[in-house]
C-alpha cells in the first residue's frame, strides 16, 4: 500500500564500473517514484575511501544519464538535502552517533579483533550464537578507564534491542528475525569512520525515504537498520520507518548469482554491443517483475504506468542474454528508421568501421538501413552487415565459402551473372526473378541457388535480404564480384 507522498532512493558507492544488478535497482526505484509521482533521490555513498573513485562516480552520473533515469534530487540537480555524496556530509554522522551513544543506544566497544575470533570460536565450539556476545555492553567506568589506560580504541556499536524485529517486506511479506541472529553491530570505526551501517540509515531518515528497495544481498542489514530508525525516531532524528521491499537476486551462468565481476554483469558491455536504452531496461525490469503474461516487450512509459512493486516476485531471477537481445531486436523493429539510422551511427565510423571513411556512401546507407532494421539484435552488428558495401573487395568468411561454393557452384554462379546481366536493377523483384531463373537451369530452388551468388557478393552465407543488397551495392559491382568469385573458383 502506498499512501501520501513517495520518496525512494538509489545510493550506490562508487566502486567499479556499472553493472546490471545496479541498473535494475535503479529502474525499480526509479519506475516506483515515477509511477507514483514521488520523488527519486540519488545518493553517492562514498565514505570508503579506500574502494571509491571519482572515476567510477563519474560513470555512475553518466549511466543514468544514458539510461535516461532522472533523479529529482542529487548530483548536479541538488535539493533539500544536499550535500548528496556522503563524504560531504561527515558531520552529520558524527553528531547522529553522539546522540546515539548519549542516550544508551550505543556503546564504545573495546574488545581487540582477536579477543572477538577466539570468543566466536568458542561459541561456536558449543553451538551457540555466533556473533557479538555483547561483551562491552555495560562496561562500568573503571572498567572503560582500565580499557583506555592500555591504550585500547573503541569502536562505537549499537545496541539491538533484546526483542525479536518484525517488518513487512513489500515484495516477502513478514519476516520476524529474532535478537540471537541480530546481535549489537558496529557502526563507527576505531579511527572514526562511520560505517554503512550508520549511514546509510541516518541519510534515508535524513533525506525523508518512504520506501526502501534494493537487493536481496542487503536483507539481512533490514532488522538492525529497522531498531536503528527506531532509536532515531526517539532522538527526533527520524520521522518514521521507511517501508522495505528487496528485490530478488538475479543468477547468472550455472545458477549462480550474477556477480558484479562478471563481465556479462558490466553496462558498458550492453552499451558497446548497441543496446538501445529502451531495450535494455524493457528486459531488466522483468529481472522480477512482469508486465503482463503475454507480453514481454514494452515501453518503458509502459513499465512506468504499469509498475506495483506488490508484484515482484521474491524467487531468484535468471539472466538470459538471448532473451534480452531478443528483446532489443524487438525495441530496434519499433524504431523509425530515420532514428534507427541515427543510432547506427557510432557503429559505421571509425574505430569500428574497417572501410576508408571516403568510402562510405550515405545514401546507400539510407538505401540498406530498413532491411537492416529488420534483422538486428544489437547495433554493433550493423558493421559486419554492411561492409560489402563500403570495402572494396566482400571479408570472405572461409567457412561460408566452403559450404556455399561446393559442387557446381561455378556453373550456377556463371548462369546467374548472365541472368543478373540482363535483368531490371531498378526493381529488387527483378534480381529475385534473374537468380529464381539461374536456379532453374541447375535443378536448384531459390535458397541453394541465391548461397553462392550471396557468398560472392557479401563474403558471408548469411546477412541481409539478398537481392535488397545487390540493388544498393548495384550492377557493376556485383557483376564484378561475380567474376572474381568464379576467378577464384576456377583458379
Ligand atoms: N551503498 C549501498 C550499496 O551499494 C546501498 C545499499 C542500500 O540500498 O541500502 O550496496
Ligand atoms: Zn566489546
Amino acid at each position: 500500500m502506498v499512501n501520501g507522498p513517495v520518496r525512494v532512493r538509489f545510493c550506490p558507492s562508487p566502486t567499479g564500473n556499472p553493472h546490471v544488478g545496479l541498473v535494475r535497482t535503479a529502474l525499480f526505484n526509479w519506475a516506483f517514484a515515477r509511477h507514483h509521482g514521488g520523488t527519486l533521490v540519488f545518493r553517492i555513498e562514498d565514505t570508503d575511501a579506500a574502494r571509491d573513485s571519482e572515476e567510477s562516480y563519474g560513470q555512475l552520473l553518466e549511466a543514468m544519464r544514458w539510461l535516461g533515469l532522472d533523479w529529482d534530487e542529487g548530483p548536479e540537480v541538488g535539493g533539500p538535502h544536499a550535500p548528496y555524496r556522503q563524504s560531504q556530509r561527515m558531520d552529520t554522522y558524527a553528531e547522529v552517533a553522539r546522540k546515539l551513544l548519549d542516550a544508551g543506544h550505543a556503546y564504545h566497544c573495546y574488545c581487540t579483533t582477536e579477543e572477538l575470533d577466539a570468543r566466536r570460536e568458542a561459541a561456536r565450539a558449543a553451538g551457540k550464537p555466533s556473533g557479538y556476545d555483547g561483551h562491552c555492553r555495560d562496561l562500568s567506568a573503571e572498567q572503560k578507564a582500565g580499557y583506555e589506560a592500555e591504550g585500547r580504541a573503541a569502536i562505537v556499536r549499537f545496541r539491538m534491542p533484546d526483542e525479536p524485529i518484525t517488518f513487512t517486506d513489500l515484495v516477502r511479506g513478514e519476516l520476524t528475525f529474532t535478537p540471537e541472529n541480530v546481535p549489537d553491530y558496529g557502526i563507527v570505526r576505531a579511527n572514526g569512520a562511520p560505517l554503512y551501517t550508520l549511514v546509510n540509515p541516518v541519510d534515508d531518515a535524513l533525506m525523508e525515504i518512504t520506501h526502501v528497495l534494493r537487493g536481496e544481498d542487503l536483507l539481512s542489514s533490514t532488522p538492525r537498520q529497522v531498531a536503528l530508525y527506531k532509536a532515531l525516531i526517539e532522538l527526533g532524528v527520524a520521522k518514521a520507518v521507511p517501508e522495505f521491499g528487496h528485490l530478488p537476486y538475479v543468477m547468472g551462468e550455472g545458477n549462480k548469482k550474477l556477480s558484479k565481476r562478471d563481465p556479462q554483469a558490466s553496462l558498458n558491455l550492453y552499451r558497446e554491443r548497441g543496446f538501445l536504452r529502451e531495450g535494455l531496461l524493457n528486459y531488466l525490469s522483468l529481472l522480477g517483475w512482469s508486465f503482463s503474461a503475454d507480453q514481454d516487450v514494452f515501453s518503458v512509459e509502459d513499465m512506468v504506468a504499469t509498475f506495483e512493486i506488490a508484484d515482484v516476485n521474491a524467487n531468484p531471477a535468471r539472466f538470459d542474454l538471448k532473451k534480452a537481445e531478443s528483446i532489443n531486436g524487438d525495441h530496434i523493429r519499433m524504431m523509425d528508421v530515420k532514428a534507427f539510422a541515427d543510432a547506427c551511427t557510432p557503429w559505421l565510423r571509425a574505430p569500428h568501421a574497417p572501410w576508408a571513411p571516403a568510402d562510405f556512401d550515405q545514401a546507400a546507407w539510407e538505401a540498406i538501413a530498413p532491411h537492416a532494421q529488420t534483422r538486428l539484435t544489437v547495433l554493433s552488428d550493423i558493421t559486419a552487415n554492411v561492409d560489402f558495401l563500403f570495402l572494396p573487395e566482400p571479408v570472405f568468411d572461409q567457412p561460408s565459402w566452403d559450404k556455399a561454393m561446393k559442387g557446381d557452384s561455378a556453373a550456377l554462379l556463371a548462369t546467374a551473372r548472365e541472368k543478373l546481366e540482363a535483368a531490371d536493377w531498378s526493381s529488387a523483384d527483378s534480381l529475385k526473378e534473374a537468380v529464381l531463373a539461374a536456379g532453374e537451369v541447375h535443378g536448384l530452388k531459390l535458397g541453394k541457388a541465391q548461397a553462392p551468388v550471396r557468398v560472392a557478393v557479401t563474403g558471408r552465407t548469411v546477412g541481409l535480404p539478398l537481392f535488397e543488397s545487390l540493388e544498393v551495392l548495384g550492377k557493376e559491382r556485383t557483376l564484378a564480384r561475380i567474376d572474381a568469385a568464379l576467378g577464384r573458383l576456377s583458379a
